[in-house]
């Protein structure tokens, strides 16, 4: 049964740590999602952003680049109109065969050349044949040759002033071609034009990583800031184009190959992205360029001015900031995460705070049940023991009076012997003392001297006879002393002397171990023997051989006192009732059963035991064991 309980709370645990991770599953896959779309977002917004500046530089240098394009041409517009100001130049229109005006001409267009920094200015007659130009001089000079041909020059003799950009057909040098009709009198007589070298231009506008771009009507790239790309087109070339440019030789013999570019659709804002393949660009390691494209028409001239920005900018920019809000968002999880284990274990702190607090109240509350039941205990304890004090006294007391009524009735037994012990004497010092006051009357003073000495005697005799029986009923003091055991065993035999002669009892005293001294009180031990010895005549009376031996020994630290008598002895079942107090065999009224009851409780006071065992002839032996003491007797 416990073992089912176990599994099905394990099973339990498991469902939830599953559940738990299930569910941590799914919310960290949602947090990297989220997270994911914002750096996306954030990678959007960074190259969004990255082109509109790219935008915003590219249209402020298209329109610079624009303004010096305009501002190099509009200087040189004015110029070949002017040449219809020139006498010389209306004169050698009119006498084509002048040779000394054509001199003077050519000289004035050389000076005017040199002076208005143009590549040449060169005059033609109405059918296009140059009869003046300003390089004269040179080996390939365009005098001579026939125009007409050239589109501008074209357009000036049907009266349209024009400009055109295409290569020379004799230098093969490219360059813009200014063409403006001469008239006098409101007759046209001829051309005059003027080409001008923009190409200086180009040089300029190299930027970077950047590309600038000027193309005519057809899309042909003339101007560019990529090498490669001149003379390519920005689409391909329909037939009818391609036949008009090699009739006009616009721009020579250039193969005009279409640049591999795909555009994208143009944004709302204007903005459009292209790709170029660089194998077309002919750098080489590149392979594609996506790249921002800004156009920006020149309209009388049907130009189209075109910035290509470079996006790697925006790219590396977009990457960084896709990088950035991935850091901050993986820092914004561990900060999270920080705070979360921080506040767990603020939390756990907490709690163990509040069970160590309501531990320690639990534990004062304890102990101070505990320390009021202890004082009740130890008041309780007190009254016992005060109670029990007093019930000690009390016992003690008893005990004494017990004691002393037993020395009394010892005293009552032996009071006939006692009796007769005075009155002996106290016949014999009648007798002396009417014997003496006879003696006297005679005049015998010597013999009446030796009677009062006899009397004397007996006086003395009968002071010891009451001293002793004095010291035996005095109140026990209850102070224990080094008690010397010979004298003590010859007090006490005094006091039945009277009987052991009475009852013809032979004694014998062993004293194995001389001035053996016991701690305890004299007076009291007096009494034990006393009791015994008065036992030991009681149970020998009626028999043949009366003996009593007393013996004092010492074993180790022990002094011991035995009492043998030669009576019957002590039956078993007297034996197991021995020391109970009013224990008594002998006939009413003449055993209390005291004696010995009393007799063992001053000797277990003292420290001792008192035995009772099969005397070695047969009789009765009690021995009185008590402790030693080392110190010599003190005797009061
Ligand atoms: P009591 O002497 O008044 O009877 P004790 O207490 O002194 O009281 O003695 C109890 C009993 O022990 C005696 O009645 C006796 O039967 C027995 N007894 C004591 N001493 C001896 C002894 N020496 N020999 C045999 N019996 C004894």
């Amino acid at each position: 049964m416990p073992q089912a309980v176990t599994t099905a709370a394990t099973n339990v645990t498991q469902t939830g740590r599953k559940r738990w991770t299930g569910r941590a599953v799914v919310v960290w896959s949602v947090v990297a999602a989220v997270g994911l779309a914002l750096a996306s977002v954030a990678y959007l917004w960074a190259e969004r952003l990255t082109t509109e500046r790219l935008r915003v530089s590219g249209a402020q240098r298209l329109e610079v680049y624009a303004g010096s394009l305009e501002n190099l041409l509009g200087k040189y517009d004015f110029l070949p109109g002017t040449l219809e100001l020139s006498d010389d130049v209306i004169d050698l229109l009119q006498k084509p065969e002048d040779g000394a005006l054509q001199r003077a001409v050519n000289e004035h267009l050389e000076r005017l050349n040199g002076l208005a920094g143009s590549t040449s200015i060169y005059v033609s007659d109405l059918r296009g044949i140059t009869l003046a130009a300003s390089n004269w001089r040179e080996p390939n000079s365009f005098v001579g040759d026939n125009v007409a041909f050239r589109p501008y020059v074209r357009d000036a003799l049907r009266g349209r002033p024009a400009g055109f950009y295409g290569v020379g057909t004799t230098f093969l040098e490219p360059g813009y071609f200014f063409a403006h009709g001469i008239y006098r009198n409101g007759r046209m007589l001829g051309v005059a034009t003027v080409k001008v070298n923009i190409e200086r231009l180009e040089k300029t506008w190299i930027q970077g990583t950047d590309k600038v771009l000027l193309s005519d009507e057809h899309g042909v790239i003339f101007l560019t800031s990529v090498p490669a790309w001149k003379y390519t087109t920005l689409r391909p070339l329909s037939a009818d184009v391609r036949r008009e440019l090699a009739a006009t030789r616009q721009y020579y013999s250039h193969a005009l190959t279409p640049l591999d570019i795909r555009y994208e659709p143009t944004r709302d804002d204007g903005v459009q992205f292209v790709t170029i393949r660089a194998a077309a660009a002919g750098s080489g390691a590149d392979t594609s360029r996506r790249m921002l494209s800004q156009r920006l028409s020149l309209a009388p001239r049907h130009w189209q001015f075109i910035y290509l920005s470079d996006l790697s900018p925006a790219r590396s920019n977009a990457q960084t900031a896709f990088l950035l809000a991935c850091l901050l968002q993986g820092f914004l999880i561990v900060l999270y995460l920080y705070m979360r284990q921080r506040r767990r274990s603020l939390r756990l702190k907490l709690k163990a705070k509040e069970d160590l607090q309501h531990a320690y109240d639990n534990l004062e509350l304890m102990v101070a049940e505990r320390t009021y039941n202890l004082k009740q205990m130890t008041r309780s304890l007190s009254d016992e023991i005060a109670v029990r004090q007093w019930a000690e006294d009390k016992l003690r007391e008893t005990q004494n009076e017990l004691v002393q009524a037993g020395k009394m009735a010892v005293l009552g037994q032996m009071s006939a012997g006692i009796t007769h012990e005075l009155n002996q004497p106290l016949t014999a010092l009648r007798t002396m003392s009417d014997n003496a006051a006879v003696l006297l009357d005679r005049g015998r003073i010597d013999d009446a001297k030796a009677n009062l000495g006899i009397i004397s005697q007996l006086v003395g005799q009968m002071g010891t006879i009451t001293g002793q029986l004095k010291a035996f009923s005095r109140k026990s003091t209850g102070n224990m002393a080094p008690v010397a055991i010979q004298p003590a065993v010859a007090n006490a035999l005094f006091l039945v002397e009277r009987r052991l002669e009475q009852e013809r009892v032979g004694f014998r005293l062993n004293v194995h171990h001389q001035d053996a001294c016991a701690l305890c009180e004299g007076n009291r031990l007096e009494q034990v023997l006393v009791n015994l010895f008065n036992n030991a005549l009681d149970a020998m009376a009626g028999m043949d051989n009366r003996q009593l031996t007393v013996s004092i020994d010492r074993q180790g630290s022990r002094v011991l006192i035995c009492v043998a008598d030669t009576g019957p002895g002590i039956p078993d079942d007297v034996r197991a009732r021995l020391f109970e107090p009013f224990f008594t065999t002998k006939e009413q009224g003449a055993g209390l059963g005291l004696g010995l009851a009393i007799s063992e409780r001053i000797v277990v006071e003292f420290g001792g035991i008192l035995r009772a065992d099969q005397a070695p002839g047969g009789g009765a032996q009690f021995t009185i064991d008590l402790p030693i003491s080392e110190q010599g007797a003190v005797h009061g």
